[in-house]
C-alpha cells in the first residue's frame, strides 16, 4: 500500500481537542453529562475528549453496524462506503438515558447515516439533551441533513485512518490523522 501522509497532526489533535473540551465544560456548567462512544473508531477520541471536560461525567459505549455488503477495503478506499442507510445495532448502552445529557461521541461523519439512525434511536428514549461530537466530519459526502454540534475539523473527501480510524481494522493505533491514498 502507498505511504499514508499526515493530514491532521497529533499536535493540532490535542489542541482542537482542548478546544472542544472547553466548550463542552461551558455548556453544560453546573450539568453531568454521559458520553456515548460508537464503537470501535470513537474510543481514542473519547478518551482524550472526556479528560478535557471538567464536568461529572460517565462513559458509555453503542456498537453498531451497516446492512448491506460492506466493499473489501481496497473498494472502500476507492469509492467510499455507500451504506443502505439501514444500521444495525450490535451493542446498546447500558443505562437508562432518560432525563441525562448525552453526548454522543462519533470518530468521523459521512454520509450521516448512521448518525442519524443513533439519534432518532436514542432521542426516543427522552433524553434531556442529545448532542453530537465528532472528531472529523466530511460534509461533501452527505445524504441526510446532519450538523454535528463539535466537530474537531472539516476535511476533503480523502479516507483517513489513525487516532481510532481503522482501514481494515489497522492504523487506529496511529498517534497523527493520516490519508490513505486512493492508488
Ligand atoms: P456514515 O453513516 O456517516 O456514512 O458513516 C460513518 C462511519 O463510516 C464512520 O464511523 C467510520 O466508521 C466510517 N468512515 C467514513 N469515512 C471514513 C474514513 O475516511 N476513514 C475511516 N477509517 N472510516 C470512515
Amino acid at each position: 500500500m502507498a505511504e499514508l501522509k499526515v493530514l491532521i497532526s497529533r499536535q493540532d489533535v490535542a489542541k482542537r481537542v482542548a478546544e472542544l473540551g472547553e466548550q463542552i465544560t461551558k455548556d453544560f456548567a453546573g450539568q453531568s453529562v454521559i458520553f456515548v462512544g460508537v464503537l470501535k473508531g470513537a474510543a481514542i477520541f473519547l478518551a482524550d475528549l472526556a479528560r478535557q471536560v471538567q464536568l461529572d461525567s460517565t462513559f458509555d459505549f453503542i456498537g453498531v453496524s451497516s446492512y448491506g455488503n460492506r466493499p473489501s477495503p481496497a473498494n472502500e478506499l476507492r469509492s467510499g462506503w455507500d451504506s443502505t442507510g439501514e444500521v444495525r445495532l450490535l451493542k446498546d448502552v447500558d443505562q437508562s438515558i432518560k432525563e441525562k445529557n448525552i453526548i454522543l461521541v462519533e470518530d468521523i461523519l459521512d454520509t450521516g447515516l448512521t448518525m442519524t439512525y443513533l439519534k432518532k434511536m436514542l432521542l426516543a428514549r427522552q433524553p434531556r439533551s442529545l448532542k453530537v461530537a465528532a472528531l472529523l466530519d466530511k460534509p461533501s459526502r452527505r445524504k441526510l441533513p446532519l450538523e454535528g454540534d463539535y466537530v474537531g475539523f472539516k476535511i476533503p473527501d480523502e479516507f483517513v485512518v489513525g487516532y481510532g480510524l481503522d482501514y481494515a481494522e489497522k492504523y487506529r493505533n496511529l498517534p497523527d490523522i493520516c490519508v490513505v491514498p486512493r492508488e
